[in-house]
């Protein structure tokens, strides 16, 4: 077993509350001996978080509560992300977003089905599909907001539709150009209500037509 399974044994546990510790001191094992076989020194800062929380696994008495927390550090050092087969939540998150990036599929006559595809094993990566095609990259089980899984399965989406139909999608009603992804947060000065993924028309100087999922509504400003 390699540091990534390793990884999704302790990300289990800890999702599940069971015992960690037989996962924590097998990855913790496997991450030492990847950090000496690349000979890292501990003038790196990044090694040397990695060796303090590999030793502090490996050789200290530690209780239930603080095996799960150096764990957790271990997880976070190895840069683990999960699967979507070990993290349901995240799934769903994905497969939420999606369902709200179809309606603006439809709305504007794409009739084709919109669905998730998971490579296995593990499902590490998910494909939004469109009539069952995709392209580009997959989606990874990040840990991300629902508006981050918005803007991904919205960008996801508007790749497979380009794929599989040559057309631009979506296009802006007003001047008929195809419009991009962008997101504002709500720090900007256009108004309390620019918070999230949004489609933007590069007509007449720029202008956003909806958020993602609410094309039918028409223009927000
Ligand atoms: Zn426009």
């Amino acid at each position: 077993m390699g540091v990534e399974d390793r990884a999704a044994e302790v990300y289990v546990a800890l999702r599940d509350r069971g015992s960690v510790r037989a996962a924590a001191v097998e990855l913790a094992g496997e991450v030492l001996e990847a950090l000496l076989e690349f000979g890292a020194g501990e003038d790196d800062e990044e090694a040397r978080e990695a060796y303090a929380v590999v030793r502090r696994i490996l050789e200290e008495d530690l209780d239930e509560e603080e095996i799960r927390e150096a764990a957790a550090r271990l997880l976070k050092v190895t840069s683990f992300e999960p699967g979507f087969a070990d993290a349901p939540e995240r799934r769903a998150a994905l497969e939420a977003a999606v369902e709200v990036v179809a309606r603006d599929a439809r709305v504007q006559g794409l009739t084709e089905p919109v669905t998730v595809r998971y490579d296995e094993p593990g499902e590490v990566e998910a494909h939004v599909c469109y009539a069952g095609s995709w392209h580009g990259q997959g989606l990874r089980a990040h840990d991300m907001d629902p508006e981050s899984w918005l803007f991904g399965a919205a960008d996801a989406l508007q790749e497979a539709v380009m794929e599989k139909t040559w057309q631009v999608w979506p296009v802006c009603p007003d001047h008929e150009l195809g419009l991009h992804l962008e997101t504002v947060d709500s720090e900007d000065r256009r108004g309390p209500r620019a918070d999230g993924a949004f489609w933007v028309c590069a007509g007449e100087g720029g202008h956003r037509v909806a958020r993602v999922g609410a094309l039918s509504e028409g223009r927000v400003e």
